[in-house]
């Protein structure tokens, strides 16, 4: 049964019509074909997805790859009203049970996992009863080598191909370099029948602007200084984040900064007062962006250059969502060449180096050999590194090709907020006594901040909460032990060290392979990426938009006619016809020996008085006219 999509798009979302391309997405999918949708972000790929799923008797099952993105999709979902459930290794049996609970009884549409999870026989038997109708690959660059976020665990979806050979499978991302594409219906194993489509990614109301810097944290400054509304500085380390946002405010601009290393409740504190226009701008590292959607950015500037094209036109992209003219700038100096060059080499330590860290990290944390088989630790690098005396970049680039590998992930965004259920029925809380006054106050403010506590865990904010009963976060803990004491709440503290998932048992580490897939080539498709970036950087002789978009597979691309590149161009053409029109207005006052009239000069050159007007006094002043009384005529010699 397929419902009308039209209907189910307002229904729940309260929207009239589709945009391009998310109804040809749609009913492809409906038809059964396996489909690969290009479209940029904040093309509105979630919608899609969601209501061809919605337009299902089935279950969806949505493979995405980070936990936050989720979670906010899975409490968006809740908000239209539609039942959907996500499951990763950060919850507890519980949270669960809980979740198993809405996904076979209370029939939940929605099921959002992560890659790893389809290694898991257990769930995967699970699965088949199920019986899912769709298979949604959110985020499916990662499936790709080439792709910039290449996670290996992606896969692993293949044994979903098996497992349900007539599901189609619905792929979306927003990278789409023509290689990409292919490469991911190619591992994704798309059958025969299969659908493209691509919206483009053309973004006709951003400047793209590079400009060289020497001085960038001042020129950062006069940029901003000059511009107005809302914006995004991009950085590449955490200290720098604080450095630009304090540099900012001693020159009068509104800002503040964000990084992942920051505790939960100040990431969200900063990002609301950034979301609504309480400080003007956000100084950021590149953990700030993902799944935010403020339409009204004005500015986004790269104090630092990604390390890719892809990872440029994402984060430039952030502005201006509501199609209002706004700056994407990018601050170039000569030197990031030979830093971002750098920067690869510390990617790749020597294999001898990787699996030294392999077997310390392991012993660390005293998994033994053959264990530690999807488990989680908690892990935290700063103590390993002192115990080690081993250098962080080091360090954190060896694990992330471990996790390549497919033997660990490093996961320092763990969703750490204190987590909350309320456990008895909103009737029988009426009855419950016995509990001190502050106890009280915590739990009815919860109630009202949070009205999805009877259903599921609902991430609280405890200084939100602290905030708006004033009294202090210690006092608002010590409630919520009561609280789950009492066994009125089921509490989950929040945690704040990272952890590390082991994705296959432990090995010895001679055998730990750490393959040419994943360091050779991929050293190689990572230059070749970072190339690209410079050379969008550095050459001033095409259209920003042109070279951008060919590169992501656009053929057919003019001139933006915004960029710096495009308007100095206009810029040349404007003063090489000055010249013409400097030589135009000599030959004819040459043709007027005695000198003409001010304003019959300006009558004869209408339209162009203001230039005739400008060129007049720049000739005069050069000496090459004179103007006396209203006569102009020319200076002989
Ligand atoms: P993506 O995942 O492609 O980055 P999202 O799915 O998050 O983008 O969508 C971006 C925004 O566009 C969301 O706020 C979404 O509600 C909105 N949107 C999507 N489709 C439509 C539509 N047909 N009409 C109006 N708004 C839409
Ligand atoms: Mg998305």
């Amino acid at each position: 049964m397929t419902t009308d999509i039209h209907k189910i798009l307002k229904r729940y979302w309260g929207y009239d019509s589709f945009r391009p391309l998310q109804e040809d997405i749609i009913r492809s999918v409906l038809d059964g074909h396996d489909t690969l949708g290009l479209m940029p972000t904040g093309g509105g790929k979630s919608i899609v997805f969601q209501v061809a799923g919605l337009a299902m008797d089935t279950l969806t099952l949505v493979i995405s790859p980070l936990v936050s993105l989720m979670k906010d999709q899975v409490d968006n979902l809740a908000r239209h009203g539609i039942k959907a459930v996500y499951l990763h290794g950060g919850m507890t049996p519980a949270e669960n049970r809980v979740a198993w609970e809405r996904l076979v009884n209370a029939r939940a549409k929605f099921l959002y996992i992560a890659p790893e999870r389809l290694k898991n026989e257990r769930f995967m038997t699970e699965l088949r009863a199920l019986k899912p109708g769709l298979v949604v690959v959110d985020e499916a660059h990662c499936i790709s080598q080439w792709g910039y976020d290449f996670r290996p665990s992606f896969m692993n979806i293949r044994e979903l191909r098996k497992l349900f050979p007539k599901v189609s499978v619905l792929a979306l991302t927003a990278t789409a370099t023509p290689q990409v594409a292919a490469d991911i219906r190619r591992q994704l194993e798309f059958r025969p029948g299969n659908n493209t489509f691509q919206m483009s990614f053309a973004r006709n109301n951003l400047s793209y602007v590079v400009r060289e810097s020497q001085v960038k944290i001042a020129d950062v400054g006069k940029i901003l200084q000059r511009t107005q509304g809302c914006g995004i500085v991009y950085v590449r380390n955490r200290r720098r984040t604080r450095e630009v946002a304090e540099y900012l405010e001693s020159i009068g601009v509104s800002a503040t900064f964000y990084h992942a290393g920051l505790d939960f409740d100040t990431k969200e504190e900063r990002q609301n007062a950034w979301k609504q226009g309480e400080i003007r701008v956000m100084v950021a590292t590149n953990a700030f962006g993902m799944g935010i959607d403020k339409p009204d950015v004005r500015i986004v500037v790269h104090h630092d250059m990604p390390p890719s094209l892809e990872e440029y036109y994402q984060e430039a992209g952030r502005a201006g969502r509501d199609g209002l003219p706004s700056f994407a700038v990018l601050l170039y100096a000569r030197h990031d060449k030979a830093t971002m060059r750098r920067h690869l080499t510390t990617e790749f330590p020597d294999r001898r180096m990787i699996l030294k860290v392999y077997e310390r990290v392991a012993n660390y944390l005293g998994v033994a050999l053959g264990e530690g088989y999807d488990r989680i630790y908690e892990f935290n690098l700063d103590i390993f590194l002192t115990t080690f005396r081993m250098q962080r970049d080091m360090v954190l680039a060896s694990l992330r090709l471990l996790g390549r590998a497919g033997y660990m992930d490093y996961i320092d965004e763990r969703e750490n907020a204190a987590r909350v259920k309320v456990l008895p029925t909103r009737e029988e809380l009426y009855h419950v006594g016995g509990l001190s006054a502050t106890a009280e106050s915590v739990l009815s403010m919860m109630l009202r901040l949070y009205p999805g506590l009877f259903a599921d865990y609902v991430y609280i904010n405890e200084m939100r909460i602290a905030r708006d009963l004033s009294i202090d976060e210690r006092e608002i803990y010590m409630a919520l032990l009561e609280l789950a004491r009492m066994k009125v709440i089921s509490f989950v503290p929040r945690v704040r060290t990272p952890y590390i998932y082991f994705a296959t048992s432990r090995e010895e580490t001679k055998y730990v392979q750490i393959g040419r897939s994943i360091y050779e080539d991929r050293m190689r498709i990572q230059e070749q990426r970072v190339e690209a970036m410079i050379d969008y950087a550095s050459d001033t002789g095409s259209c920003r938009v042109a070279r951008m978009l060919k590169y992501f597979g656009e053929p057919k691309v003019c001139e933006c006619g915004k960029c710096d590149v495009c308007r100095e161009r206009n810029a040349r053409r404007h003063r090489l016809s000055d010249r013409q029109f400097t030589a135009r207005l000599l030959e004819y006052l040459d043709a007027h020996p005695r000198g003409v009239r001010y304003e019959a000069l300006i009558a004869d050159f209408e339209p162009e008085t203001e230039r005739v007007a400008k060129l007049v006094a720049a000739m005069t002043s050069e000496g090459l006219l004179r103007i006396d009384g209203a006569f102009v005529e020319r200076v002989k010699k």
